[in-house]
């Protein structure tokens, strides 16, 4: 499966920790980050991930582009909702396309815990049937 990770400056820590605690079963799945959240994920948890454009720059927007695409499987999006982000309409857009598109979406740490369980347990596997039976108009 293809995993978006993004989080916020302030939600960074968290979101590192998370992917620390689960790095076994991120290390199966295809990784995708905005830039600063895919150094640093790189750096500190030596995992493997392509990495976009810094959030503010463009990098919500490029994800987005490739849940359009029908190319990501999986969002994880630690948002720090106490905190006026200067990209606000793309993160809005970006949310907005996972529901368009029906792409299990995370914005914190309890439901990413339960998305990242159901992926090992196989409960996102519809997501490789998906074109083919799911009507993105319903
Ligand atoms: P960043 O972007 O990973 O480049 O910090 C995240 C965001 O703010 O959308």
């Amino acid at each position: 499966m293809n995993i978006a990770l993004i989080a916020h400056d302030k939600k960074k820590r968290n979101l590192l920790n998370f992917i620390t605690a689960y790095k076994n079963i991120f290390s199966k799945h295809q990784l995708f980050a905005t830039g600063t959240t895919g150094k640093l994920i790189n750096e500190e948890i030596e995992l493997e991930v392509h990495r976009f454009q810094s959030g503010p720059l463009g990098g919500d927007q490029q994800i987005g582009a490739k849940i359009s695409d029908n190319e990501i499987d999986v969002v994880i999006f630690f948002r720090d909702p106490l905190t006026a982000q200067p990209h606000e309409p793309d993160v809005s857009a970006l949310l907005r396309l996972c529901d368009v598109y029906k792409v299990p979406l995370a914005t914190n740490v309890a439901s990413a815990e339960i998305i990242v369980r159901g992926l090992e347990q196989g409960w996102l596997n519809w997501r490789s049937i998906k074109e083919s039976t799911v009507n993105y108009d319903e």
